[in-house]
């Protein structure tokens, strides 16, 4: 005897499963993009089984699925690898939280095992999808938010990835120098110096700034340190990085992503020491005494 219908857009090969085991007899239908379960009674199997069993799912697979799911829909020129991995990504975030973030379904449990009750009992069938939406609008918009955050990210970083091998690209095409440059970051701002300590700067890159200057333009300190870097073209860089929080990218990291086997991260140094407690105790100090001082 049929005993529930129940559809959703994910697929529900697992839920099947975990209804099986429970002792439900199931067979599975798939008219995309929709799938569906035919659940019916063999034996005397207790409904509270079904519907713990659903709420097992709903709570376990059903989050990752719906992701994937949902970055097809909304992003179609993604790999399915690339979907794969960004909802493996958004798995991981969600499953990294505290029980208490909004995206953890036990507050929501007992709520969708009453709705599947009541509209089972109402109609016969059930869209699980469509209980979630109406019955814990907030945790999927939490989990929605955990998509579109991943999602940001990876395009974030795939843009980044472009402007370095862009910028390696330009470094390659360079001779290399003979000298040793070292730039430094702190809070504050970026510079670049030589061996002996003395800062460095270019005439092509003072016309840069000064034009930039004349036409109003905000001068992004550290497309003016990269642009000297790459044009000097160092034998190699001394990365000095007394950045605490410094936002991703930082701008330690992309020297090094762009000039690879040809950095070195200063181990300490008097100059970092000075930097560290200079930036703590007054940081517009250092704003004033170098040259390219961030925003
Ligand atoms: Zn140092």
């Amino acid at each position: 005897m049929r005993i529930a219908t129940i559809e959703s857009d994910v697929p529900l090969g697992a839920l099947a499963g975990r209804l099986r085991t429970a002792g439900w007899a199931v067979a599975e239908q798939e008219v995309t993009p929709r799938y569906t379960l035919i659940v019916e009674r063999s034996g005397d199997t207790g409904l509270h089984t079904l519907l713990e069993s659903v709420a097992e799912f709903l709570c376990s697979e059903w989050p990752h699925l719906y992701m994937e799911t949902r970055l097809r829909a909304m992003y179609p020129l993604l790999s399915p690898e690339e979907r794969q991995y960004l909802a493996l990504l958004a798995a991981h975030v969600i499953r990294r939280a505290h029980r208490d973030a909004a995206w953890h379904p036990a507050p929501w449990r007992a709520e969708l095992m009453r709705a599947v009750q009541d509209t089972l009992s109402r109609y016969g069938r059930v869209h699980l999808d469509g209980v979630v939406r109406f019955r814990a609008r907030p945790w999927l918009k939490a989990l929605q938010d955990v998509a579109s955050g991943v999602v940001k990210q990876f395009f974030a970083d795939r843009e980044y990835e472009t402007f370095v091998a862009m910028l390696r690209h330009i470094l390659d095409a360079q001779p290399p120098g003979a000298d040793v440059l070292h730039v430094y970051c702190s809070e504050a701002c970026v510079w670049v110096t030589d061996a002996h300590g003395q800062v460095v700067t270019d005439r092509r890159v003072l016309d840069v700034i000064a034009e930039q200057e004349q036409e109003e333009e905000d001068i992004d300190v550290e497309d003016v340190a990269m642009s000297l870097l790459i044009t000097r073209a160092p034998r190699y860089v001394v990365v000095h990085d007394v950045t605490k929080a410094a936002p991703w990218p930082s701008f330690a990291e992309t020297v090094e992503r762009v000039f690879l086997e040809r950095t070195r991260r200063c181990p300490g140094c008097d100059v970092c020491e000075r930097l560290r407690n200079a930036s703590e105790q007054n940081p517009p100090q250092v704003n004033i005494v170098f040259p390219f001082p961030r925003g």
